[in-house]
């Protein structure tokens, strides 16, 4: 029986959903732009600091918008310690990929790994921002004016996520978030692109919308990526109490580090930049170690997943090229532990002692 879950998506109170359901009841609008969603687009540009917000209907939608709204060339460099979805949207659109591979320490893209000759012959970059963690941003910002490479950040973990002050999503030509259940702020299903041009983001909404200019007329091929006002309203019920949750979630985190920090090696975290509760990753000495604890914590109810596993590098269907040996290592060593919706730390505590156990069994 499961008594730690991996994640719990977040709900708001039932009255507050029950609002703004009303009111799209009251209105007869359920979806196309329709005034929720104009007004969760408007609050959460607000409320992550940046300025080209606009939603979508899932986060890997919001890549593959993004990449077509930018006219992404075929050649791109990506990482392969991402979900499956950062290059599975590569792919789906027909673009070249070549796999860098990442930091051991930051567990993000390593752009000291990006040879002259590579970023010559490429036209863009993806790269996540692994658990939350920022990218270097000035190292890829540098290559990218160098070579003429468009950036998009798969920032799906990094929802308020904070560089120097400053939302992260305000670094390369554009930055996608997933608003889905299982993330630290959702519409059940939903996603956000936030570009750095305005010209892009005008040109976004009509690729979310077929194509169709204000006449109708399908200027050039689009497709439908639209919000609905049933899943916009659940944003806008959660918003309210979205930093409350996640200062929850930092606790927690918090926690697991000091309890754990003499049995696991934990993910380097960028310095002037904020851990922001989404992911509690742990990486073991070895796969064994990790198979064994994993399966001694399910005996105890304390679920976990291997996440990211396995390396994207290593799945056929994407047929990428690329040698990246630290994300294979990485991606077989990597444990994420429960973290979710009303977790408090006495709970973080309970699961480390059960960790400490299995970790003692497995030696
Ligand atoms: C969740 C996630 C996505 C996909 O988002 P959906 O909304 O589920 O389509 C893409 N990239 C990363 C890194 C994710 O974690």
């Amino acid at each position: 029986m499961i008594k730690y879950p991996i994640v719990r998506p977040v709900l708001p109170k039932l009255e507050t959903y029950q609002q703004y359901i009303s009111t799209v009841f009251d209105n007869v609008w359920l979806t196309n732009m329709g005034p929720l969603h104009q007004q969760l687009e408007q609050r959460l540009a607000a409320y992550l600091g940046v300025k080209h917000l606009m939603l979508v209907s899932n986060g890997t939608l919001a890549l593959q918008v993004a990449y077509k709204a930018l006219e992404l060339g075929e050649h791109i460099l990506t990482t392969p310690f991402s979900f499956a979805a950062t290059a599975s949207s590569l792919a789906w659109q027909n673009h070249q990929c070549y796999f860098v591979d990442i930091d051991a320490d930051s567990l993000n893209i390593d752009p000291d790994k990006i040879s002259d000759d590579l970023a010559e012959r490429c036209d863009g970059i993806v790269a996540t921002h692994v658990f939350g963690n920022p990218c270097d941003v000035e190292k890829l910002d540098r290559l990218s004016k160098k070579y003429q490479l468009k950036i998009i950040y798969d920032a799906a973990h990094a929802f308020n996520c904070h560089y120097q002050g400053q939302s992260i999503l305000n670094w390369g030509d554009a930055s996608t978030l997933s608003l889905h259940a299982t993330k630290i702020f959702h519409t059940v299903e939903g996603g956000a692109i936030i570009f750095k041009r305005e010209a892009d983001l005008i040109r976004a909404r009509q690729l979310i919308n077929f194509g169709f200019n204000s006449q109708q007329f399908p200027e050039f091929i689009g497709i439908n990526a639209k919000l609905n006002e049933i899943n916009a309203a659940m944003g806008l019920a959660l918003l309210d109490g979205v930093e409350e949750q996640q200062q929850l979630r930092i606790r927690c985190v918090e926690r697991y580090r000091t309890e754990l920090v003499n049995l696991f090696q934990f993910q380097t975290w960028r310095r002037d930049s904020d851990n922001n509760g989404a992911y509690m990753p742990i990486i073991c000495d070895s796969e064994e170690q990790l198979l064994s604890v994993m399966k001694r914590l399910t005996t105890l109810g304390v679920q976990t997943r291997r996440y990211f596993y396995p390396s994207l590098a290593e799945v056929p269907c994407y047929g990428m090229r690329g040698d990246t040996p630290i994300a294979s290592d990485i991606s077989r060593r990597i444990l994420c532990l429960p973290l979710y919706a009303g977790m408090n730390v006495d709970e973080v505590t309970a699961i480390c002692k059960l960790i400490k156990q299995a970790v003692a069994e497995s030696r």
